[in-house]
């Protein structure tokens, strides 16, 4: 009798053997399954961040139409102190695009300046101003092209375009991109401007890789382009240890054609 309830007992229910085999291959289709999980939220973190790229984009064409063509101010402004009308030769003093007020401040990571940038107007989200697929600490992590009204590229500042008008081809000049910066990590808050060099391979900023290892750009024709990175140079900006040597390949070739008008 007793012999006959154990071994009902037993083939009821599972022996240590076997559930460690269950566990064992629950866990290896976890580890299996996790990775693809993750690209696939990648995926999806790639196309909000594209539609808020394009509206973005187009909020970037109101102001203009709003303005008498004049782009938004591409440059944060990063001396709370300096009176409007006391910019470089060149320039024209506008709102800027949002207000990060200085490096290491942490103002221009705030709701508050976002609702103060001249876009939000037009593009009245602060989720659009930030990359869903950033995990880090900013707000803010989509940047506006340097040479849009803004700060160009160190020595070349003359040639920044200040009016809508004077972009010839909006298909090929990019307006926004996802933007990591590296710097965080050392010296504080530098986001809202991103620089490309035209003349020489170097890195000024670093993008944003967090698309599986890609970045979007939002045009000025309001089309966004998705760019997987190529070069490890480009993806060691954003992975600690932040290795940043500045020297650019073939990432650094595609983008500068289309970052300022011939
Ligand atoms: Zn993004």
């Amino acid at each position: 009798m007793r012999n006959d309830t154990s071994r009902a007992a037993r083939r009821n229910g599972f022996t240590l053997v076997e559930l460690l085999v269950v566990i064992g291959i629950i866990a290896l289709l976890i580890s299996i399954l996790l990775p693809t999980l993750k690209r696939a939220q990648r995926a999806a973190q790639q196309v909000v961040c594209s539609s808020g790229m394009r509206q973005l984009a187009i909020a970037w064409m109101y102001y203009a139409d709003d303005n008498k063509d004049w782009l938004v101010d591409g440059w944060p402004d990063r001396d709370p102190n300096r009176p409007p009308g006391k910019l470089p030769p060149g320039r024209r003093y506008q709102i800027p695009f949002f207000k990060g007020k200085a490096w290491g401040a942490q103002y221009g990571n705030s709701e508050a300046a976002i609702r103060e940038g001249a876009l939000f107007k037009y593009a009245r989200e602060t989720k659009l101003y930030h990359c869903p697929g950033d995990d880090g600490w900013h707000l803010v992590s989509v940047s506006i092209n340097g040479w849009l009204n803004g700060e160009g590229s160190p020595g070349a500042t003359p040639e920044v375009i200040h009016k809508r008008s004077d972009i010839k081809r909006a298909a090929d000049i990019w307006v926004f991109i996802d933007e990591n910066d590296w710097r965080d990590y050392q010296f504080g808050y530098n986001l809202g401007s991103f620089m490309v060099r035209r003349y020489d391979l170097h890195w000024i900023d670093a993008p944003g890789i967090w698309h599986n290892n890609g970045a979007n750009l939002s045009f000025a024709d309001g089309h966004v382009v998705y760019k997987h990175w190529d070069e490890k140079g480009t993806l060691k900006m954003s992975i600690p240890p932040y290795d940043f040597n500045g020297v650019g390949g073939i990432d650094l070739k595609w983008i500068q054609p289309l970052t300022a008008p011939k």
